[in-house]
């Protein structure tokens, strides 16, 4: 159960108590109320009914002792019966008005009681006034007793209505009842009082002694009037300490007891018939007192009892009072704690609950309520807060980690595993006239720069290729490294593959400005190859190759250009990998071989040296030329053990020619990376004994572009140890001249290609005579290539070069050959011939 809902419960249970509690208590002390007021009717009633019954019997005595006195009705009499109807008129006409407006449902019974003791009364009095008006001596004495006997009905009728027993709880304490029991007791003692002294005064009045039945009665009169008394004696002594009643009871009892002293005496004496002596308006002054002593003590009593109940209804009614305030005091409270314990608690756990589950679904862009409180739960929602920025700190070092696993570091841009995703997507939307293209770039020069400016500069550059790069696409494509200089972009939702064409171009236009860099410009230039999904691959990683291979060919080809690929550039990629495989091959089983060319020396007409030149053997090519592996095996850095071979082969070689033969060996600009070279030159020298005077290194200018100190101070290492280095192809670089001066060359071998166009071009000749001249003024040996004919010999004595080499003389030939010809077994005339 939810702890919401026990709130709510044990919040209602308290409240449905409290307002029942409420009710309850307000209920009895509505009971009580309304059982004091019918109480207070009903006393209201006794009191009128009293009233009455006092009104009415003052004039019966009046009548009776006019009557037995046997007087004429004076005008004294006559106005004192007026006035005495008239007063009990006017209690009657009360009684009936208060009773008809009491409202209250006993009333009305009694309002009829008073209804016919007023009817009664009339023929009483019509029955009073008639003996009245009679002679004295002609009075009916038994009218008088019927008009009597009327009154003592009239009196008993009018007997109390409050029944006690009925009388509600609250109001039902002791004294209030003992109080009533008072009053009563009173009014039945001042009724008797009337009976007993009534018989007597008609005695007394008549002379004729009481008949024996009206004596016994008086007996039975007087112990029912002492049993009252004794009850009235025994309720004020119990009364007493709260009503000062014992007092009163002894100042009426004086009175009473007075009275009892002449009554009895006029009881002894109307046993007889008169004459009497007793004193008839003593007895009467005596029964007046008694009377009106025990109708104080019984107003005393009913006013008491009226003040007790009253007092105890207004109790009740200030209970109601409270009860209800309290009942809406405790809702009222319930209900505020109610609201706070929804506001406090439970909606902010509601709350905290809530965000805890966003958490949970990393939602880390939840909103928690501003909780500027010092308790538990403003600690609970400080924790989930802080449990939040954990999560969101956490989401950015796995998103730094995801992007640090897809992007490069140096430019930012996708790496390999992001382009290959990125691939894998665009190539599943490819079909129905949708296209993806992959466009492998290149940056020309880019090693240059990096080894002439160093790595910083290099990685700015790289930075700053990307930034154009990025410029060059749109929103949707993705460029990325690879790794080094290598960059590849993606175009998607191509719908025509020139599109890739004209990206292609802007890229190649846009790295071919220069680029300035710590206040270096930088120049590189770019080759793009592209390849076009779904035609060319159906994969990436294919996708990938064939613009890899078209990049090669675009840089084969031209620098600075696109090309598309074309399935033909895969086979010849392939025939390009089975031969570096076979080249391997060749190179770990002895498949390769050295030819000797030899050099001619002008002057002096001899053979003074053989160039040694690597020899391919295929197994089902035949031979190849060194000028279709040579490339490839320096990029695949294969050129290194195959030109340590051919080393070492060529020196073993040479101590088979007579000293005064050298050997020359060509050097590749790979081979002087890394610190092997000097190292591997004196071990082939060692190895075989050659001499290192005898070994003549040749290097093309390729070597010098890296006019680095590692170089030269290789080169001067070589030179230290004796070895003689050549220029080779003189004349085809961009400054063939400047590379003299940072080296003293032995040698410079003028390139072939001056030779041939020697006769034809006379600017050849020119450059041909003019090196010759150069080399003779700086003591630089010339060596002419690729001397084929006789006219170019001539030429090549006359202009003074110091050595000839061609196929004039020989084409690169065995070893068998080259041996023969070093013993002069074979003559340089016959190989002319
Ligand atoms: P190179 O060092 O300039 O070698 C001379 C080239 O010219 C040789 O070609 C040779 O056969 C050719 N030649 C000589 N006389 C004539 C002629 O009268 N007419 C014509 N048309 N050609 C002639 P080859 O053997 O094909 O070698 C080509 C190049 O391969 C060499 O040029 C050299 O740069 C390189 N090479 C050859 N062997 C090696 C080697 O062992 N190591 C290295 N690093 N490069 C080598
Ligand atoms: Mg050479
Ligand atoms: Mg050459």
């Amino acid at each position: 159960m939810q702890i919401r809902t026990v709130f709510l419960a044990c919040m209602a249970t308290l409240t449905v108590i409290a307002i029942s509690a409420g009710i309850l208590v307000s209920v009895q002390a509505i009971a009580v109320y309304r059982s004091a007021g019918s109480m207070l009717a009903e006393l209201e009633i006794d009191r009128l009914l009293f009233e009455i019954g006092d009104k009415v019997a003052a004039e019966r005595p009046i009548v009776r002792a006019t009557v037995m006195a046997g007087r004429e009705v004076d005008a004294a009499t006559s106005a004192a019966l007026a006035a005495a109807r008239k007063d009990a008129d006017g209690a009657i006409a009360h009684a009936e008005h208060v009773l008809d407006g009491l409202g209250y449902p006993g009333a009305t019974g009694q309002a009829d009681i008073v209804r016919t003791i007023r009817e009664d009364l009339r023929d009483w009095r019509a029955l009073a006034d008639t003996m009245l008006g009679q002679a004295p001596g002609a009075r009916d004495a038994a009218a008088l007793g019927r008009y009597l006997n009327a009154f003592a009905r009239m009196f008993r009728s009018l007997d109390f209505a409050l029944d006690l027993g009925e009388m509600a709880i609250g109001v039902r304490d002791g004294m209030t009842v003992e109080l009533l029991q008072l009053s009563r007791a009173a009014w039945s003692a001042r009724r008797l009082l009337g009976v007993q002294a009534g018989a007597t005064f008609t005695a007394l009045l008549s002379g004729k002694a009481l008949p024996p039945q009206l004596l016994e009665q008086q007996a039975a009169t007087d112990g029912a009037i002492k049993e009252q008394w004794m009850l009235i004696g025994a309720l004020a002594r119990h009364l007493n300490a709260d009503t000062g009643m014992t007092a009163k009871m002894e100042a009426m009892f004086g009175i009473f007891i007075d009275y009892d002293r002449v009554f009895r005496a006029a009881l002894d004496t109307v046993r007889y018939d008169g004459p009497y002596t007793a004193d008839v308006r003593e007895l009467d002054r005596k029964v007046s007192a008694a009377a009106a002593a025990l109708r104080t003590l019984r107003d005393t009593a009913l006013d008491a009892a009226t003040d007790r109940t009253a007092v105890a209804r207004h109790a009740a009614a200030v209970r109601v009072a409270v009860s209800a305030a309290a009942g809406l005091a405790v809702t009222a409270i319930c209900l505020a704690v109610l609201l706070v314990l929804r506001n406090r608690i439970v909606n902010p756990v509601l709350t905290l609950t809530q965000v805890i589950g966003r958490l949970s679904r990393r939602e880390f862009d939840v909103e928690i309520p501003p909780m500027a409180r010092g308790d538990e739960i403003g600690r609970m929602g400080a924790a989930i807060e802080a449990l939040r920025r954990a999560g969101i700190a956490a989401e950015r070092s796995e998103a730094r980690i995801v992007h640090m696993a897809r992007h490069d570091g140096l430019t930012g841009l996708a790496n390999r595993t992001l382009l290959h995703e990125r691939m894998e997507q665009a190539m599943m939307r490819t079909g129905r006239g949708q296209q993806c293209a992959v466009l492998c770039l290149d940056l020309d020069r880019f090693k240059a720069v990096n080894d002439t400016f160093g790595h910083p500069i290099g990685d700015r550059l790289l930075q700053a290729v990307s930034e154009r790069l990025s410029d060059c696409v749109r929103e949707i494509d993705t460029v990325s490294r690879l790794g080094g200089d290598e960059f590849v972009v993606l175009m998607v939702n191509m719908a025509h593959a020139d599109e890739a064409a004209v990206l292609a171009k802007r890229i190649i236009v846009t790295l071919s400005t220069p680029f300035v860099l710590d206040g270096q410009t930088v120049s590189v230039g770019s080759s793009v190859g592209i390849a076009i999904a779904p035609q060319d691959a159906t994969s990436a990683v294919t996708l990938l190759k064939r613009a890899d291979t078209a990049l090669y060919r675009a840089k084969d080809e031209q620098r600075g250009t696109y090309r598309f690929f074309e399935p033909e550039m895969d086979a010849k990629l392939q025939a390009r990998m089975a031969l570096e495989r076979d080249l391997r091959e060749a190179l770990r089983t002895n498949g390769l071989d050295v030819a000797y060319q030899p050099q001619y020396n002008l002057a002096a007409d001899v053979l003074c040296g053989f160039e040694a030149l690597v020899r391919w053997n295929h197994p089902t090519r035949g031979t190849v030329g060194p000028g279709e592996f040579i490339p490839l095996a320096e990029e695949t850095g294969l050129i290194t053990a195959i030109g340590t071979w051919v080393l070492r082969q060529a020196c073993k070689e040479a101590m088979n020619w007579p000293d005064s033969v050298k050997l020359a060996v060509n050097l590749s600009a790979i081979q002087f990376k890394g610190n092997d070279l000097v190292p591997t030159v004196r071990a082939a020298l060692a190895e075989s004994g050659l001499p290192p005077s005898r070994l003549d290194l040749e290097i093309t200018e390729t070597v010098l572009l890296k006019d680095n100190a590692a170089t030269m101070a290789v080169l001067h290492e070589l030179h230290a140890i004796g070895v003689s280095i050549s220029m080779d192809d003189f004349g085809t670089g961009y400054s063939s001249l400047s590379y003299l001066r940072s080296f003293p060359f032995d040698k410079i071998k003028i390139d072939q290609s001056f030779v041939r166009d020697m006769a034809q071009h006379e600017d050849s000749e020119a450059i041909v005579r003019a090196v010759v001249a150069l080399g003779n003024s700086l003591g630089i040996t010339t060596t002419a290539e690729g001397v084929e004919t006789a006219a170019q010999l001539a030429q090549l004595r006359a202009q003074g070069c110091t050595e000839v080499q061609g196929y004039l003389f020989s084409k690169p030939t065995t070893a068998d050959m080259a041996r023969r010809m070093a013993s002069g077994e074979i003559g340089v005339d016959a190989l002319i011939a």
